[in-house]
Order: structure tokens, then sequence, then C-alpha cells
């Protein structure tokens, strides 16, 4: 079977708190988008994993791979599964790649393996495996909060176009959260007026009232990304943020074609730039 595991980009992304298990409270509007890696997955008597890319590892450590073993160890499943990974999303971008191969082999092996598991149960494992998991279980809009793991559908927002702007480097998750732990303390950002935005169809509410939290971390690590900020704007974007902990940045725009147009005109030599949808 084939199956595409799409990513996902923040409408919002309020940081609460730290907790005393060591994740951070977050409160997140997540979407999903068009980008996608295609997974190849077959029945085969043991468990492998095979990457597109060199500098991604298969086997054990990918977290594809610890999807199906941890799928394999919870069913008693005998068999194994080969799958492959055309990995087309950027890594360490703030898009969530891991999560969504994860999610994606949850979903196809509980199929492939007939194993009749519910989507509340798909649900637990993959929040054992990540936090951004669950919410690639479900896709579409929804409102994440936790550690990220509770999911709540919102009213979706779909074809909506996404330009996405990676620069060369990607960032980690947990350096850019130790590092806003180190920043002067702010109240969070309000979710609120994305979610009526979304209620109310209000396209240039949603614009005005795309937030992250994490944006002022990662910015001062990496300031390029305030460049690349400026430059989607610039070339016409509604509505431009900083991804998850980034760093990559997209531009929301009405349309592919409106799109397509802001990614036209980007001069940005070094950077991935793709075109998407919302899904
Ligand atoms: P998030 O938005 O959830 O923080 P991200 O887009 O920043 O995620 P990912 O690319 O999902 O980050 O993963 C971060 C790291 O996880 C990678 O650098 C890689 O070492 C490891 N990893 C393990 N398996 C995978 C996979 N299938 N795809 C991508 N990364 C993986």
């Amino acid at each position: 079977m084939q199956i595409v595991a799409r990513a996902k980009i923040n409408l919002g992304l309020a940081v609460l708190g730290r907790r005393a298990d060591g994740f951070h409270a977050v409160d997140m509007v997540m979407q999903t988008i068009s980008t996608g890696d295609l997974l190849t997955i077959e029945p085969a008597e043991t468990i492998s994993v095979d990457v597109s890319r060199p500098d991604l590892p298969g086997g054990p450590e990918n977290l594809a791979y610890r999807a199906a073993a941890l799928l394999q160890k919870v069913s008693g499943f005998r068999q194994g599964a080969r799958i492959y990974i055309e990995k087309r999303i950027p890594l360490a971008a703030g898009l969530a790649g891991g999560s969504a191969d994860a999610a994606a082999v949850l979903k196809g092996l509980n199929q492939l393996w007939g194993l009749g598991l519910s989507p509340g149960e798909l649900m637990e494992l993959g929040s054992a495996l990540g936090s951004d998991v669950p919410f690639c279980l479900v896709g579409g809009t929804a409102r994440a909060r936790g550690r990220g793991e509770l999911i709540e559908p919102l009213p979706p927002l779909a074809g909506r176009g996404v330009v996405l702007v990676k620069p060369a480097f990607g960032v980690s998750t947990p350096r850019v959260y130790h590092f806003y732990d180190q920043l002067p303390p702010r109240p969070p950002a309000g979710i609120e007026p994305l979610v009526v935005a979304l209620e109310q169809e209000d396209w240039s509410g949603l614009c005005a009232a795309l937030v992250n939290d994490l944006e002022r971390a990662t910015l001062a690590l990496h300031p390029e990304i305030a460049e690349i900020k400026e430059a989607m704007l610039r070339a016409g974007a509604p509505g431009v943020l900083m991804s998850g902990s980034g760093p990559t940045v997209f531009g929301l725009c009405a349309d592919r074609d409106a799109a397509r147009r802001v990614a036209e005109k980007l001069d940005l030599p070094g950077c991935w730039v793709d075109v998407a949808v919302t899904v």
C-alpha cells in the first residue's frame, strides 16, 4: 500500500508553561497541508525502514520503525513490514515530518495487519511516540492542548494556499524550548481569536490572528528567519508565521494560485521553497 504522510503547520502556538513531567503545556491550532512524504508499506517477515535521503537514519532510530515496533508489541502480531519513505517534508523544520510518518505507519499497519484497533487506541499509541502524532492521525484543522496530544477538531480551513520557506539549517525542538525558558517570561499568546476567525470563516481576521510564542526564541537564535518573514510579507502573503519551533516560515494565501504568485516573487537563495494547500 502507498500512503501520503502529510505535514502540518501551526496557525497558532501558545506556550502555557512548563509541566512537572518536563513537557511544556501548549495550546495550538494545527493545520494539515498537502506537502507530504510518500510511504510504501508491504508485508514482510520482519520490520524494516528505508529512506530516500542519506541524512535520515532508516532502521530502529526512525520514528516510522518505532511506530511499527510499538504496534507489533501491543498487538502481538507476528509478521513484519517493509516500509520505504520517499522523504519530501524537510527535516527538523517545524512541519512534523517524523510524526506524520509515524501516524501513517500506525494507520497503514492497522489495516495491513488487520488489527482492528479503534481510532482512540491508535491515538493512545501515537501519543506515546510523540506529541504531534495524535494530531497527524486526525489531520485537518484542529486545536491541540496538553503537550499537543489532546485533539479537538475545528471548522476546516481547506483549499487555502500555503507558501513554505525553510532556510538551509534545521532546528531542534528541545533546544528551542530550552532557550524559550531562558527568555523573560511573557503571558501566553491568545489562541481564541484564531478559533473565532475559523468559526466565523473570517479570512482577514484569521490572517491577523496567526501567532506563535516560539518565534521570539527561534528568531533570537536565527535572525535570518525574520528576513524570510519580511520577504514573504513584501511578496504579498496576507498572513505570515513561523511554524512550530521553526525554522520553516509559511505564508497563508487565498488559494494555490495566489501562493504561487507569492513564491515566484521570492528571491531567497539556499532556501527550500514549496507551494501547498491546506487540507
Ligand atoms: P515538529 O514540528 O514535530 O517539532 P520537526 O519537523 O521539527 O517536527 P522532524 O523532521 O519531524 O522535526 O524530526 C526531527 C528529528 O527526528 C529529525 O532530525 C530526525 O533525526 C528524527 N527522525 C526520526 N524519524 C524521522 C522521520 N521518519 N522523518 C523525519 N525525522 C525523523
